[in-house]
């Protein structure tokens, strides 16, 4: 481990700055090293420069951490507080508020990132420590054809986790109060002696929150959150087919940091007339064998209601016609499906007698034994 750099050098300020001066060099190289502001290949670096400059100032605006550092430097910070804890305390906040546009919570999600626990009054940086999004859900929904055709909306339960309306997500029973962890007296950490230095560590019995519930919630059983059975409304656009998904932002699982997202992913119906191929449809018709030889019309059924159609004079068992922009719309607006018609001829089984005279005619004329 290479030596740690001087904290007035990091920030580029002298021995006798003021607070202000400190607070102003911190900021413009805070804005400078965001590892947001910089190509993705230095944000590695940028974050370690952050850091460095982070605890530089944490110490400095600090009265007595900078007394400790002026009179014993970096070994009189070290062996008083654990990394973590000489950022708690410093006034990081007013460094970023009024920023116009370059808002001071994307420096608040940063320090998250990075670890830090350093924002806000106890039970917001202590609910830092484990800041997380919540879990993406993944639902199924049925849709019939038609809906995939048209696009619909669909209102979908989600069984997800939310925040227990009883005890507001404390987990404690309304009335009960939390008490201070025995372990660590409230503090949150607890002392470990190593040989002559002493570590703060965090308390294994609160995890860090300091307390403890006394009574927990009787609805939530102390977690602080309840499974219900959430219900939204969900856009579903045309051309949508089995296997399609759709995200939809923020409404996933509760976390500390925000909810996930949940995906909905599509199963359409089969459909006893149509069968989808991509964005066409194909549909079969059977015709007699006398509209099959002569030709003529025939109605055939489309996703916008029943159209008429030509066949002609001696059309094939098998023949395939095309209506143009019949099928199902693209998912990504690239135009429209066709309505693929495949024509059965069917051979008549049973003939009367005049239609048996007369097919017996048809072969005699068409020089058939
Ligand atoms: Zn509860
Ligand atoms: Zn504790």
């Amino acid at each position: 481990m290479t030596a740690k750099r001087d904290y007035y050098e990091i920030l580029g300020v002298s021995k006798n700055a003021t607070v202000e001066e400190i607070k102003k060099a911190y900021r413009n190289l805070a804005l400078k090293y965001h590892p947001d502001r910089v190509p993705a290949e230095q944000k590695k670096e940028a974050e370690e420069k952050f850091k460095e400059i982070s605890e530089a100032y944490a110490v400095l605006s600090d009265p007595q951490k900078r007394q400790l550092y002026d009179q014993y430097g970096h070994a009189g910070i070290d062996q008083k507080y654990a990394y973590e804890d000489i950022f708690r305390g410093a006034d990081f906040s007013s460094v970023f508020q009024d920023l116009g546009g370059f808002s001071g919570s994307i420096f608040e999600d940063l320090f998250a990132d990075l670890g830090f626990d350093i924002f806000g009054g106890s039970s917001r940086s202590r609910a830092s420590r484990a800041r997380t999004r919540g879990r993406d859900l993944e639902i199924t929904t049925q849709i019939t054809l038609e809906e995939a055709a048209k696009g619909t909306e669909k209102t979908i339960t989600v069984p997800r986790y939310e925040i227990c309306s009883t005890c507001s997500g404390s987990g404690a029973k309304p009335g009960s109060k939390r008490v201070n962890c025995p372990q660590c007296k409230g503090q949150g950490r607890i002392v470990v002696s190593s040989g002559f230095f002493q570590l703060a560590q965090t308390c294994p019995n609160c995890r860090g929150e300091g307390q403890l519930i006394q009574t927990p919630c009787s609805v939530c059983h102390g977690q602080g959150r309840v499974r219900q059975e959430h219900r939204l409304k969900v856009k579903i656009p045309p051309g949508v087919d089995t296997g399609s998904n759709l995200r939809v932002r923020g409404e996933g699982e509760a976390g500390t940091a925000g909810r996930g997202d949940l995906y909905v992913v599509i199963e359409v119906q089969p459909h006893p007339v149509f069968q989808r191929h991509g964005n066409d449809l194909l549909v079969e018709q059977t015709i007699s064998l006398s509209k099959a030889v002569l030709g003529g019309e025939i109605h055939v059924p489309t996703m916008t209601g029943s159209v008429t159609m030509k066949i002609p004079a001696g059309t094939q068992s098998g023949k395939v016609f095309r209506l143009r922009g019949k099928g199902i719309p693209d998912v990504h607006g690239r135009g429209v499906g066709d309505q693929l018609v495949k024509i059965n001829v069917e051979i008549p089984t049973r003939l009367s007698p005049e239609q048996r005279r007369l097919m017996e005619e048809f072969a005699r004329v068409s020089g058939e034994r």
